[in-house]
């Protein structure tokens, strides 16, 4: 009974305008948390918290797409070896399975003072918690010459959907022995490893059907995550393909989307593809939450999550702030898990143990050849700290970087399912 009334809310606020807040609905008073952002932070959470409250509190889901593409893997789909639909997921089990009313719609603004969240449909929903995980946006600006406008030429597919499916289908129709720009992010960004791993698999992808096309990094950073094995890799496995320029040099003065030109130092350079990945900051409805710092990330208490802006709110995943943990999907689903257990306990009286953190960043550098880094973590009253780490050694030898490769595709199994159930 109550989950056909739940279900009929899916996609119906937002079709409505109307404001139809679960416990009104239902006439009962069980506390109300609103999550928005259903990517690895919130999907996590909502699930968490509707499961492990077992009815107790009210979830609701706000997110826009109907199904959610992961960016984890998008790299092996550039790469080719995965079908872009093996990383799409969708969010009917959270509903039928854990009764969580998920709402696909943007979330426009957030009343901090009345607690609530309006949607672009119109609606109104209220919450006794709100739990932010709306990932990154772009810094406007950050590369010259660069804006969203311009992301269907020169694509960042640094987001979950189509971006990726553009890159990928750029690579593929690149003129024989044609060049690949890479503009890389300043630090903090989303996946250290991420725009790493994404110029192996294309050098992989280039290797396969255009082997005398160039790859040509510019890189703002004088160093960046996994270096030596990257480039351990670039050598043994694409000799030649990959030029990567950091620091100073790696400064992009401007980028040309209409004539497909970067300028770096003074010089023009031709692109037949260019993936810029601007400076990042966390997604805007956080910012219109007024819960960013100076910087544009999110300042939380390490224990629980919760913003020090506004201790009704918690915010997951690359938006925060947090201390030592890196902005990845496995430290988004990790953080989420302590968030669902500080709100149950806020909401329903129930115990709270100190939350353990943890995180790995596996990246694919060519066929069965997998290298990893990660670290647990712990709560301390200024930042969630890293506790101990470990990192895969250049030279290993091809078994163990099978098995490194084996272990990510059993992590991605595993998260998706911790995901959407
Ligand atoms: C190329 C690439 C490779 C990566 N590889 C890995 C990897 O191998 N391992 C790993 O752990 N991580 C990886 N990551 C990082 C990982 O994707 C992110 O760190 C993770 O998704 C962060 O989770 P999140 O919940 O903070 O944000 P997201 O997962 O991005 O979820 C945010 C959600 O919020 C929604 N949203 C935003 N604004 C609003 C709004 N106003 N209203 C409603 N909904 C909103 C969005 O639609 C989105 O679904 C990779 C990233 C990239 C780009």
């Amino acid at each position: 009974m109550t989950i056909v009334t739940r279900r009929r809310l899916i996609g119906g606020v937002a079709a409505t305008g109307v404001l139809l807040s679960a416990p009104a609905v239902l006439g009962q008073s069980r506390p109300k948390v609103v999550v928005i952002g259903g990517g690895a932070g919130g999907a996590t959470a909502a699930r968490y918290i509707a499961k492990d409250s077992k009815g107790a509190i009210d979830v609701t889901l706000v997110e826009p797409t109907r199904r959610y593409y992961t960016c984890f893997f998008s790299n092996l789909y550039m790469g080719g070896f995965r079908d872009f639909e093996s990383t799409g997921h969708s969010y009917g089990k959270l509903a039928s399975d854990y009764g969580v009313n998920v709402v696909h719609d943007w979330a426009i603004g957030v009343d901090r003072d009345q607690k609530s969240v309006s949607l672009a449909g119109g609606a109104e929903l209220s919450y006794d918690r709100l739990v932010l995980s709306p990932g990154i946006d772009f810094v406007d600006g950050s590369v010259a010459g660069w804006s969203l406008e311009s992301q269907t030429k020169m694509p960042h597919a640094y987001k979950g959907g189509t971006q990726a499916q553009l890159l990928k289908a750029q690579l593929d129709g690149m003129p024989e022995g044609g060049t690949v720009v890479v503009v890389a992010p300043p630090n903090p960004y989303r996946c250290p490893p991420g725009p790493y791993e994404r110029i192996s698999m294309m050098a992989h992808l280039m290797k396969q059907q255009n082997p005398t096309a160039k790859i040509l990094v510019f890189d703002p950073k004088e160093k960046f995550s996994k270096m030596a094995l990257f480039q351990e890799a670039w050598a043994n496995h694409y000799d030649g393909m990959i030029e990567w320029v950091g620091g100073d040099f790696g400064a992009v003065e401007e980028v040309r989307p209409d004539a497909m030109e970067v300028v770096v130092d003074g010089e023009i350079i031709k692109a037949d593809v260019c993936n810029v990945i601007p400076a990042m900051k966390a997604g805007v409805i956080a910012e219109k939450a007024a819960v960013t710092n100076a910087k544009g990330w999110c300042d939380i208490v390490p224990a629980t999550l919760q913003s020090r802006a506004d201790p009704n709110i918690h915010v997951l995943g690359d938006a925060t702030n947090n201390g030592d943990m890196p902005k990845s999907g496995y430290s988004a689903n990790s953080q989420a898990k302590a968030c669902a257990m500080a709100v149950r306990a806020e909401l329903t009286g129930s115990k709270a143990f100190p939350p353990k953190f943890s995180n790995t960043c596996w990246s694919l550098v060519a066929t069965d050849d997998g290298v990893k880094v990660g670290a647990s973590y712990e709560a301390t009253e200024e930042k969630i700290a890293k506790v101990d780490g470990f990192i895969s050694q250049t030279g290993e030898n091809a078994d163990l970087r099978k098995q490194t490769y084996e272990e990510s595709l059993g992590w991605y199994a595993g998260i998706t399912s911790d995901m959407f159930g």
